[in-house]
């Protein structure tokens, strides 16, 4: 095989940001890769713009209805339950399989929703879902011999929940990137090991700092704080990485295509909060129990500092595990409640009680998409959403039963989106407190995903509007593979298209993979993860 792909995976880079910064000359190697005729720009995301159905797109070439991971966790039909996601939940090849299966020699390093790291033609270390536990063990890497190496990979291994303590933005600010440094380092000998067909590498830092830096960094944001230590942040995590571009590059032959990939971009969050549960409760459609007890141990387990709730989770995996799902469904009164919502500030969407799919549902299923369409419009009209979007819209594949029944995307307010939050109590909606701004557990972060995301290569692309989509077709295009039945097109073929084709409907049936599921202990460990990030409540 003659030609190499290099994908760098910048987690949460934004097209406007990296824009702007290449035009001041501040991310000089992202400028050399394109200079020569490459592209740069927006690369269409998915909807909604969420780490685990945007990468899974990526290294798949389908959309999230077909490879079938929608977000973190999802609640199995008939349950009230919560299953945490990984790797093996995947229903569609990744690309380093198919390339794996043609003899090509494949890295691939941290690319989100991997976890256990499954054998290829190659090395793998898996993505930040992978349970922190008791450090790195064999079901992170493959081989097993990489073991030694990946221990020096340092998974998101901090407290992001109590932003605001004095001082935490410093200290997380060094943390940051002094994690990323040492996972560029083992990625630098990882790459050097051989000459990879396939290298693949993302990281995470640029989406921790967007997430908690942008309000240091936009002086127009609601919520701004002027720290001049601290505006620059989000800055110094894109040139480390321009940085490692920059070594990759000079590691380079003319044959090798090089791709900068984000999975979704940026933008400030606003100072106005909606609750969804609170709002369907005043429009009748939701009721809740007294149920003060739950409320209590919720409240006990939050006050446990971080390590010894990971010591907890350890101890109790059943008790813990069970605590989300509480959290997200407890004190519902399902027999008057013919809608809710998780209320997952980076996901704010709606489900129906939906009689012979959920248990006590009440809303008969011959009205299943009738109620959709009335709650659509009723959420509509409210000032937080603006759209609601049925999910059949979104998701026209067998995944889509593991998707919320309507995704919600936020109204803004001066260009900066409304934040969905959990209340039990209170208005529907509320301003936020300034200092609350930081963002926290109840508050949402500062900065939020959007779409589009951002892609550079040096090769051009034809394609007017390239996509997520479009990147494993390209790759297998690459090393002269089919892409056929995939939703996107290659980039570089000739007569390529820029819309996704959805010709091959079921060809990845569910029964194409055996799913593993994961212990108790895993799966309480990974939620510990997720908490400790943000991600949960
Ligand atoms: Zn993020």
């Amino acid at each position: 095989m003659g030609k190499k792909i290099r994908i760098l995976g910048w987690d949460g880079a934004d097209p406007d940001l990296a824009a702007a910064w290449m035009a001041d000359g501040l991310l000089p190697n992202l400028q050399r890769l394109t200079a020569g005729g490459g592209y740069c720009g927006p690369l269409g995301g998915v909807t909604p713009p969420v780490t685990f159905p945007a990468w899974t797109t990526c290294v798949t070439g389908v959309t999230p209805g077909r490879h079938g991971i929608i977000d973190f966790t999802v609640i199995p039909p008939g349950t009230r339950r919560l299953h945490f996601v990984t790797g093996a939940n995947r229903r569609a090849p990744a690309v380093w399989e198919t390339l794996s299966a043609a003899g090509a020699r494949c890295a691939v390093l941290g690319v989100p929703a991997t976890w256990p790291a499954a054998p290829l033609n190659g090395v793998m270390i898996a993505g930040f879902d992978s349970p922190l536990g008791g450090g790195i063990t064999p079901s992170h890497v493959y081989p097993e011999t990489l073991l030694p190496l990946a221990r020096h990979w340092r998974y998101a291994d901090t407290d992001e929940h109590f932003t605001g303590r004095p001082g935490w933005h410093h200290r997380f600010a060094e943390h940051l990137l002094a994690r990323l440094e040492d996972k560029l380092a083992v990625a630098l000998q990882i790459l050097d090991m051989e000459p990879w067909d396939f290298f693949m590498c993302v990281l995470g830092e640029a989406d921790a700092a967007s997430h908690h830096f942008w309000r240091f960094m936009d002086a127009r944001s609601p919520r701004y704080c002027r720290d001049d230590s601290l505006a620059t942040v989000i800055l110094r995590a894109y040139q480390r990485l321009d940085a490692f571009l920059g070594e990759v590059m000079r590691r380079s032959d003319g044959d090798t295509v090089i791709m900068v990939v984000s999975d979704h971009g940026f933008t400030g969050a606003g100072i106005h909060q909606a609750s969804l549960n609170r709002y369907l409760e005043e429009c009748g459609w939701l009721s809740r129990r007294r149920h003060p007890a739950a409320g209590v141990k919720q409240m006990l387990l939050r006050a446990v500092p971080a390590t010894s709730r990971a010591r907890l989770a350890r101890q109790f995996p059943r008790l813990f595990g069970g605590l989300e799902a509480r959290a997200r469904m407890g004190g519902i009164d399902w027999s008057r409640t013919r809608a809710w919502s998780e209320e997952l500030s980076y996901f704010p969407s709606a489900r129906l009680n939906l009689a012979g799919r959920d248990p006590d549902g009440i809303v008969p299923p011959e009205k299943y998409r009738e109620t959709v369409m009335e709650l659509a419009a009723l959420l509509e009209a409210w000032e937080p959403v603006r759209r609601a979007v049925p999910r059949w819209e979104c998701f026209d594949m067998p995944g889509q039963e593991f998707a919320p029944d309507l995704i919600i995307e936020p109204a803004a307010v001066n260009g900066y989106p409304w934040g969905f939050c959990r209340r039990q109590a209170g208005p529907s909606t509320r301003i936020l407190d300034q200092d609350s701004y930081a963002g926290g557990r109840e508050q949402g972060f500062n900065g939020v995903h959007r779409n589009p995301a951002f892609f550079a290569a040096n090769v051009s692309c034809g394609a007017a509007a390239p996509s997520l989509t479009d990147i494993t077709p390209t790759v297998l295009g690459l090393f002269g593979l089919p892409a056929e039945g995939l939703d996107g097109s290659d980039l570089l073929a000739a007569g390529k298209k820029s819309f996704p084709s959805r010709s091959n409907k079921g060809l990845f049936p569910e029964s194409a993979k055996v799913h593993r599921r994961l212990t108790p202990r895993e799966e309480a460990e990974l939620e510990d993860r997720l908490r400790r990030m943000g991600y949960l409540d």
